[in-house]
């Protein structure tokens, strides 16, 4: 009785407490950490399936914290967009990741000097308050500014969230944001409440199919007839698609087969420090 007391008190509220006190103290510890010095971003290619060359990178937060490791976003990305922090910190890696692409351009590579392919472009996750945020075009107009990026070597990735939203605001950003020569991705394509008429009413350049697609794709007809069609469906509108969570050669060929041109996952690479990533963008004599 004693022993099941024990652990009845032990699972029970003291669990749940001390969640609530680590959460407690992971947000304090998130809110006196400067944006500018305290976090790291990563990068993971994005290839093209059939060749493995590099068309871009996408650009992942991390924080490596004094006691607790390198933390991974899913603990504080949620307690940042709670506390507001997300603004500047999304901000910051938006910085950090123009400024990358710009060196990746530099990068000897077949889009210098004519440009007859494109330099690796850069995705950056936006969360949706940071994405409504009345400060969002001045921030990335600021960033265009301050680094000198090609509009056109940018995606910024929404999630569905953001879309589900009738809201007459976020189509005028999103647009304003396409003028620019910035594209569009949508994240997480399937999780939410997906519709693929988002791809006609929002201007989406590039459509991003979730992990637990890909996943089931060797083990089911009906899973890969779904992930064909969306595949086949974003061709005819123009949209590019892009696998997640590549993990194995079998989803590889899957994916090749259907006519998805990209994907990305530790098939291929994990996120990358800086200048590894770097390091992959070679001159076309060394591919
Ligand atoms: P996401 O945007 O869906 O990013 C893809 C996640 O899948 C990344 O996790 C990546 O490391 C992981 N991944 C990539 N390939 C594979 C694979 O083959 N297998 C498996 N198991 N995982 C793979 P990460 O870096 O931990 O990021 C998690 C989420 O946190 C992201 O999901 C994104 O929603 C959010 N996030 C990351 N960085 C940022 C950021 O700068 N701003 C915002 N707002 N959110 C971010
Ligand atoms: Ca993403
Ligand atoms: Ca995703
Ligand atoms: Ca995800």
């Amino acid at each position: 009785a004693k022993t099941a007391g024990k652990r009845q008190w032990r699972g029970y509220h003291p669990v749940l407490q001390s969640g609530m006190a680590e959460r407690h103290q992971l947000q304090e510890s998130l809110d006196s950490s400067p944006v500018e010095t305290s976090f790291l971003v990563l990068y993971q290619p994005i290839v093209v399936l059939a060749t493995g060359e590099i068309a871009g990178f996408e650009a992942l937060v991390r924080w490596p914290h004094s006691s607790r490791g390198m933390v991974l976003p899913e603990q504080f990305i949620t307690l940042a967009e709670e506390s507001g922090q997300i603004v500047p910190l999304g901000a910051w890696v938006l910085g950090q990741a123009a400024a990358e692409a710009v060196r990746w351009r530099q990068r000897p590579g077949p889009w210098r000097p004519d440009a007859q392919s494109s330099a690796p472009y850069v995705s950056v996750n936006v969360s949706p308050r940071q994405f409504r945020d009345d400060g969002f075009l001045d921030t990335v107009h600021h960033t265009l500014e301050l680094s000198g990026i090609e509009p056109s070597s940018l995606i910024l990735e929404l999630t569905e969230t953001v879309l589900m939203r009738h809201d007459d605001r976020i189509r005028t950003v999103m647009r304003d944001l396409t003028d620019l020569g910035i594209r569009i991705a949508i994240d997480d394509f399937g999780t939410g409440y997906s519709s693929l008429s988002y791809l006609r009413e929002f201007p989406i350049s590039v459509l991003k199919i979730d992990k637990s697609f890909i996943d089931k794709l060797g083990r089911s007809p009906q899973q890969y007839a779904l992930v064909e069609g969306i595949a086949h469906l974003a061709d005819t509108l123009g949209v590019k698609v892009i696998a997640e969570g590549v993990e194995n050669t079998t989803q590889r060929e899957l994916l090749i087969s259907m006519g998805c041109p990209l994907g990305q996952g530790f098939l291929f690479f994990r996120p990358l420090p800086s200048d590894q990533a770097e390091a992959l963008i070679l001159a076309p004599d060394r591919r």
